[in-house]
């Protein structure tokens, strides 16, 4: 599904303030909804909204915000529906500290992971009991286990979700109609008084259907968030492709190839600007401070003319808008050239570490590892692929030829090991490495950092001590040409020569030292 924005044209007082209306009053019904469903004897049915709806029709619930009934049971569902969306974010944070617990057995993590699937079990988790599975596991260790997932579900939490600001509202497809008249498009939208309905032009043209949500801006303006489901495009034909994504690009894949090369310096100038701005800005707030008292009037001046936040926002908001833009742009071109039906990134989940923290505003980066995750997120459902995230330790630092690890492998952005000599870009070696990650059995997405590291220390000193072995054997050409098959496609379509050779070389090298991963 994505979402079509539709802006209303000109409204005139009247119809403003009836939508504003509406959407204060379903604002504040949803909110109602949000506290019932705080009362775990409401939570249980979360999964099942329709069982509450039921029970409340029965009562004759009318709705004191004066929503009408179909109204209501839309704000019914959406409360649940983020009700939902924040068990489930908490779970995510929840479930690796489970899988993190080594002295749990495999059943007692198999129990936890079943407390979080339900939501009656987790209701009834929640209240201090511990619910029957259908798998067999020992009474003590069943509460013990519900007594830890409980303390850390307590732990984790924030505060309940609720109605921050009242600007949106939802109408399902019985409560508008979508008409035409004189090459206008026109949408009547349910209001608070039965059989009339609010009558609203639109820009453009185009279908609307399912549920729709209109939202109400500062700058008195409404929009229309209109679902559309994405077209079936033919699966992809590549299989694996492993991208790192950078800082001075957006990424590079396994090929060396970079995509959308002119984001670092946008990203450094935006974020130069963003840093000398909020400098200048923390001087002026002291100063407008200090003028509190003496010079109110100053203090004043200062304060409207001087920190403003509309040329604030809509600085941050253009800024936003090319850096996304370049994301866009690279990760469209990244599924043309490459058509993967598995692309593997680096865990998006972590905080992005770059190189050069200082330059880049901890805010933007955030913000920018969350659009990239949306977007491939997005791009992922609309071409059919699948989006898979591995474990970055080490990324760029271990060879993906030897495994031979150690911080002096990478000097800058390039890549030199300091066992088998093999060089590369480190943004290449990383993606490579992510590749193999993909389906490697030791290495998960949650394996702390050390741990990655004697791991792949492991396997360097076992292939020097098998090496030594098949030296002397002189046998292990069937293995090698039997691993080769094995080998996932990173290098493919390469075509230079010097790119060839080196390609079987690491096609070899890789098959012997798979032999033993
Ligand atoms: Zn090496």
């Amino acid at each position: 599904m994505r979402t079509l924005k539709r802006d209303t044209l000109p409204l005139n007082t009247k119809k403003q303030i009836s939508l504003r209306e509406i959407c204060q009053a379903y604002s504040n019904e949803k909110q109602y909804w949000l506290r019932q469903f705080q009362a775990w004897s409401i939570q249980v049915h979360l999964g099942r909204s329709r069982t509450i709806r039921d029970r409340m029709i029965k009562q004759a619930y009318k709705s004191p915000q004066g929503l009408q009934a179909r109204h209501w049971k839309l704000a019914l569902e959406d409360a649940a529906e983020t009700w939902n969306k924040y068990w489930q974010a908490l779970f995510v944070k929840v479930r690796p500290k489970i899988a993190r617990r080594k002295d749990l057995s495999e059943i007692e993590q198999h129990y936890a992971y079943w407390l979080l699937k339900s939501f009656s079990s987790f209701a009834a988790m929640m209240q201090g009991k511990s619910p029957d599975p259908s798998f067999p596991i020992e009474k003590s260790a069943q509460k013990r286990i519900a007594n830890y997932v409980r303390r850390l579900i307590r732990a984790c939490q924030g505060k309940p979700p609720t109605v921050k600001i009242s600007r949106s509202v939802r109408f399902d497809a019985n409560c508008y109609d979508v008409f035409e008249k004189k090459e206008c498009q026109y949408i009547k939208l349910m209001s608070l008084t039965p059989g009339k309905r609010i009558c609203i032009p639109l820009s453009g043209k185009t279908a609307i259907s399912g549920t729709i949500t209109l939202i109400y801006s500062a700058d008195n303006t409404f929009n229309l968030h209109i679902p559309q489901a994405l077209k079936k495009k033919n699966p992809p034909k590549t299989s694996l492709e492993a991208v790192d994504l950078g800082y001075t690009e957006v990424m590079t894949d396994t090929q060396g190839i970079r995509y959308g090369t002119e984001f670092g310096t946008t990203l450094t100038q935006a974020s130069d600007t963003l840093s000398h701005k909020m400098q200048k800005r923390h001087k002026l707030h002291s100063l407008e401070k200090k003028r509190r008292l003496n010079n109110p009037q100053q203090s004043q001046r200062l304060r409207k003319f001087n920190l403003g936040k509309k040329k604030q926002h809509s600085n941050s908001k253009s800024v936003k808008a090319t850096l996304e833009k370049q994301i866009n742009t690279s990760i469209n071109q990244l599924i043309h050239t490459k058509n993967p039906s598995i692309l593997v990134t680096e865990n998006l989940r972590h905080a992005f570490i770059y190189d050069k923290p200082k330059k880049v505003n901890r805010r933007l980066s955030s913000w920018i590892r969350g659009k990239i995750q949306d977007r491939i997120a997005f791009k992922a459902l609309a071409e059919g692929f699948r989006h898979e995230q591995v474990n970055p330790a080490y990324g760029s630092q271990s060879c993906p030829l030897c495994e031979f690890v150690d911080q002096g492998n990478r000097m800058g952005d390039r890549f030199q090991c300091l066992h088998c000599r093999h060089e590369d870009t480190a943004d290449r070696i990383a993606a490579l490495n992510y590749a193999r990650r993909m389906n490697d059995p030791e290495i998960g997405l949650y394996t702390p950092y050390s741990q990655v590291k004697n791991i792949l220390q492991d396997r360097f000193h076992r292939r020097l001590e098998m090496g030594k072995n098949h030296d002397c054997s002189g046998q292990d050409s069937r293995h090698r040409t039997r691993n080769v098959s094995t080998v996932p496609i990173e290098t493919e379509n390469v075509t230079a020569g010097r790119e060839k050779s080196r390609k079987n070389r690491t096609v070899n090298q890789r098959a012997k030292q798979n032999e033993y991963v």
